[in-house]
Parts: C-alpha cells; structure tokens; sequence
C-alpha cells in the first residue's frame, strides 16, 4: 500500500540521508509502545548510542558532522511512526547547536559528547510567567558575583526538566533594562543550590512533562555562561530557528502519521456500497492535507538547507513560515483524520484522539501561529507593528 512519505526525498535528499530515514524508521518500529512508558527512554538510549541524536554536532565531539536538516529527518521519522521526541528539538537541537557555536572549548568538552550519545540531556527555559510570546520583557537577571554570576528568576512551560541534567536557561544581564532583549545564556546544573522546578500539569499525552523553574540566587561559576554577555538575539536565534525547523519536523511527521491511518482506513471502511474513501467528503480533504503536509516539508527543508548553510536571516523567515505551515497541517491532518474514522477516531486502538492536544501544542509553542503571523508581517511584508 502507499503510504504518504517524506517530500520527494528522492528527488532532494542524498543517499545518505535516505539511508538514516529508512534506518530511523526500522529503529522506531523495534520499540513497542504498548508496553509501558520506559520504551520512550529506552529510544532515547538506542537512538543515542547509534548516533542519531547528535547527527548534527561536530565530529570532533561524538557528533555525526551534519546538520539540521539531519536532526530533522531524524524526528520527522520518530514522529510519522509515533514516537516523536520532543527533546530532539531541545537538547541536541538548540543547546547542542548554540554550545557548538558560541561556547568555549572547554564547555564543548564537557556538554556536546553527553549531548551527541544521548547521556546528557539539556532542557531549555526561556518562557516566563509574565513574559510569554514577549521575550523582551523576560526578568530573569544575572548579576556578577566576583568572577561568577548569580542568577534569579521564574521560568514557565519547560519540557523535560525532569529528565534533563542541566538547562540552558535565558536571562539578561543587570543593567540592560532599556526593554531591548539583550540576552545572556546560562547552563543551569540541575544540582545547584537554589535551582527547583514543579510540574505544570498539562492535558496532554506526551513523553515529555512541563516545568515551572525556580532560580533564587543561583549562583553559578564564570563557566556557566554560554557565548557573549553582549552578543544579543543572533546568539539566540542560533538556537531558536532549529528549534522551528525541528517542530516544523515533529508537525509533519504527526500529520503523516494520521493522514496515513486515515488514508488506510478510508480504503477498507464500508457503510454503503463503496468504500468511505470513495465519498469526495472523505476523500477532498485528505488529498488536502497531503498536499498541505508537502507544502509545509518542503518549507521545513529550505528552512533546514538555509540554516546549514549558515544564511541565518533567510533562515528565520524560512524556519517560522515552515513551522506555521507544518503547525497548520497537522492540526488538519489530525483533525480530519479523527473525523474519517467516525467513532474509531476516538479510540485508544487508533491512537488518533491523543493527537490532538499535540497537534495544537505545534501550534502554540514554541512561537505561536500569530507570532509568526507578526513576524512575516512586519520583517517580510514591512507593514507597521501594533505593539
Ligand atoms: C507543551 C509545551 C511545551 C513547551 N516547552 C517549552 C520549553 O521547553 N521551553 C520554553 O521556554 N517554553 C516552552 N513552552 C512555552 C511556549 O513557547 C509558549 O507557550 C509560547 O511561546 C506562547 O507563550 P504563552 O503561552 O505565554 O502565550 P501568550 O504570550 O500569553 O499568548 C497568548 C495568546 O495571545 C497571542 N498573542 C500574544 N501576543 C500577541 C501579539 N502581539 N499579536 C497577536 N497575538 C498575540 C498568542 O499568539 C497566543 O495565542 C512550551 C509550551 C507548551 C504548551
């Protein structure tokens, strides 16, 4: 039967990374999701071992010499088979990449093997409680302390803490209150006193839980400084822009995944004398979302491709409209794919019902539609800002 696959991967991909879908694939279908919530941690471990998790860190740290558009291939698989790990576009993705970039020899050393193998895991706060899609009012403060920093603030809505050993977690240095986010990055141990998190509890049937952190004058060595106290948001946007491709990724394998099960269905499902997908009802929309879905991967691979290339500006444009059309699809995919298989959509059997809060949570985070609306408003289309 054909299923609804990668963008002409054949047509844009090298063998090579044909290779690591078809390998992501097999590795994903090794691990039975039935069992209990350990086979999410046990993918990890494998995944890491087998270099996948750090297919976009430099060789000379245990990483595989690619680049995002690797990782990316990596989670869009995870996803399609129904195990998306939301920390690739984490750990590896973000704190991986800005370490890579902008650390010193030194914090390379110490972060980006753990990082690569999978035996260190980083989360990554930037969201506060008062703050939200405004970044620039984020109060989180580091002041110097002798040759350290001491570090206070709230942090809201982060993954994985609890199975992370450390969080980057973005502050701003005293002093610069002009409003303008001029932002400085911490590697925050999760050992250090002063450092506490509690679960948000979130109606949602992820691998990952959320945290709210709690840094009350975490005082942290010169070292956990990450890059340039002055650098500002290119330091930043090195970190964030994969973060969109990856959940560009995670959005398009999902909606896959669900376009396929209602594909499949709609073959064999019979009320009438035909089957389901015989009625233009069924079958309109989910032609639809195919080709929304590889409208929205082909985005996701220029986005990918700009920013391997280092051409960052491009590659923000191309990484937020490539996370708004991949969002987009999957909340249609997963929605229409409900709806095709009637009362079955909302069955556990399916597994379709519980992508629904996961689709809408591409939607929010981690820059909402509306954001990234603003975003091609006012830097693409140069119309004025309402706030
Ligand atoms: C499951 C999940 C995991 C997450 N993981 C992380 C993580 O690991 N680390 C982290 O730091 N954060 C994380 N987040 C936070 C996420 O990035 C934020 O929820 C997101 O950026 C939106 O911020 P907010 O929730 O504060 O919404 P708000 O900023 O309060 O926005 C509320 C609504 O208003 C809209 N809005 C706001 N301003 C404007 C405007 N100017 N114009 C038009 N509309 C506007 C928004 O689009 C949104 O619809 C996660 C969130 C979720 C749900």
């Amino acid at each position: 039967m054909t299923q609804t696959g990668p963008v002409g991967s054949v047509f844009l991909e090298t063998a090579e990374q044909r290779a690591l879908r078809a390998a992501i694939a097999g590795l994903a279908g090794r691990h039975d999701r039935s069992a209990d919530g350990l086979w999410a941690e046990e993918l990890w471990a494998e995944a890491g071992q087998l270099g996948y998790l750090g297919v976009n860190l430099p060789e000379e740290f245990g990483g595989g010499g690619g680049g995002i558009t690797e990782l990316s291939i990596v989670l869009e698989e995870l996803s399609a088979a129904g195990c998306p790990l939301l920390m690739l576009a984490v750990s590896p993705a973000i704190c991986g990449t800005i370490i890579s970039r902008f650390g010193t020899a030194e914090q390379k050393r110490r972060w980006l093997p753990g990082l690569a193998d999978g035996t260190v895991r980083m989360a990554f706060g930037i969201t506060e409680p008062d703050a939200g899609s405004n970044s620039h009012r984020i109060t989180t403060t580091a002041r110097r302390d002798g040759t350290g920093w001491v570090l206070t603030g709230r942090k809201v809505f982060v993954s994985g803490v609890d199975t992370a050993d450390a969080t980057l977690v973005v502050g701003r240095a005293s002093g610069g209150t002009d409003g303008r986010l001029k932002p400085c990055l911490f590697i925050v141990e999760h050992d250090t006193p002063g450092f506490e998190y509690r679960e948000v509890e979130i109606e949602l049937s992820a691998l990952e839980r959320q945290f709210q952190l709690f840094l009350d004058d975490v005082r942290l060595p010169a070292e956990a400084l990450v890059g340039n106290e002055v650098a500002g948001l290119p330091q930043l946007f090195a970190g964030l822009n994969p973060e969109r491709v990856m959940m560009a990724a995670f959005a398009v394998g999902m909606g896959r995944r669900a376009l396929n099960t209602a594909v499949e269905y709609s073959r064999t499902r019979q009320v009438w004398s035909v089957p389901i997908g015989a009625h233009q009802a069924i079958a309109h929309p989910l032609a639809q979302i195919h080709i929304e879905l590889e409208l929205a991967g082909l985005m996701m691979r220029k986005a990918a491709h700009l920013y391997d290339q280092q051409h960052d500006q491009a590659a923000a444009e191309a990484a937020n409209i490539a996370k708004y059309a991949a969002a987009e699809a999957a909340v249609r995919a997963v929605d229409q794919a409900v709806q095709t298989l009637g009362g079955n959509g909302l069955t556990t059997e399916y597994g379709l019902a519980a992508l629904l809060p996961l689709s809408r949570v591409t939607r929010i985070a981690p820059v909402s539609r509306e954001m990234i609306l603003n975003f091609v408003a006012h830097h693409t289309l140069g119309l004025p800002k309402s706030y």
